[in-house]
């Protein structure tokens, strides 16, 4: 695909190390909710340092908006974009993306890897289908997990917060195990959606199987 250039309007910190970037959408840029870009900075030495961040806007609006978590700590793309200011420009290359919403169910998510559930929500939000859908999301702390108001308002009782590295009223604590699937998925057959670190997922996935469960699982691994 050929590349588009995007001009940054917004960038802005929404968390201690996720940033929220909007951009102009150029009118041939299609997606689905769920879907992400090779994104890379229209910067000397940084255009061919591609790497994959998730539309969180809808496919609808009049920008296009990326939620990416920065590793400061590591010299990469999103160190430098921490750099970046309004009027910067990244570069769009291929859309690809193995999560869209199928069916109501479960969606499991680690740190960054509910990107691909922001839009999905949104979409859900905006055809009035939200239903009995629901969101398992896994941090480190609670000052990591990205959009929890938003979430509280959609989701109500069906968010499910899980925290490894601290321990807070109306959040579980530890690592999602056996019993806590068990205990926070009625229908262990039901659609689930997966996104997160690879040891994340193998652990989840092995625990939905060792459940008698786990048969309908849409995942990307980040
Ligand atoms: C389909 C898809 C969609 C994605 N969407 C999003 C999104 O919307 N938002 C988001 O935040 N993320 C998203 N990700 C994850 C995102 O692509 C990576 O976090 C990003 O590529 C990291 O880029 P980076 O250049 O900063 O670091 P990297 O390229 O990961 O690392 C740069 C260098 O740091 C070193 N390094 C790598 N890993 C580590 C480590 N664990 N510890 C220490 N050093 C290390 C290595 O030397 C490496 O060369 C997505 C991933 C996929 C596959």
């Amino acid at each position: 695909m050929e590349q588009t250039k995007l001009k940054i309007e917004i960038i802005e910190n929404i968390t201690h190390d996720v940033l929220r970037i909007i951009t102009e959408k150029p009118k041939h840029i299609n997606f689905i909710p769920g879907q992400a870009a090779e994104i890379s900075i229209n910067k000397n030495v940084w255009e061919d340092e591609k790497r994959a961040f998730t539309f969180t806007s809808l496919p609808g609006n009049d920008y296009l908006e990326f939620t990416i978590k920065a590793y400061p700590s590591r010299n990469g793309v999103t160190k430098e974009l921490l750099q970046l200011k309004k009027n910067d420009e990244l570069i769009l290359h291929d859309i690809f993306g193995s999560i869209t919403y199928k069916d109501e169910g479960v969606f499991i998510a680690g740190g960054a890897g509910v990107t691909p559930f922001i839009s999905i929500f949104r979409q859900l939000q905006l055809k009035n289908k939200i239903g009995n859908n629901k969101l398992i999301f896994a941090n480190k702390t609670s000052a990591d997990v990205i959009h929890e108001e938003m979430f509280k308002d959609l989701l109500g009782k069906n968010f499910i917060n899980i925290l490894s590295e601290e321990k807070k009223d109306g959040y579980a604590h530890g690592h999602i195990n056996e019993e806590f699937l068990k205990t926070n998925i009625a229908d262990l057959d039901t659609q689930i959606y997966l996104c997160g670190p690879d040891p994340m997922m193998v652990g989840i996935e092995r625990q939905l199987k060792n459940l008698g469960g786990g048969k309908l699982i849409i995942k990307e691994k980040f």
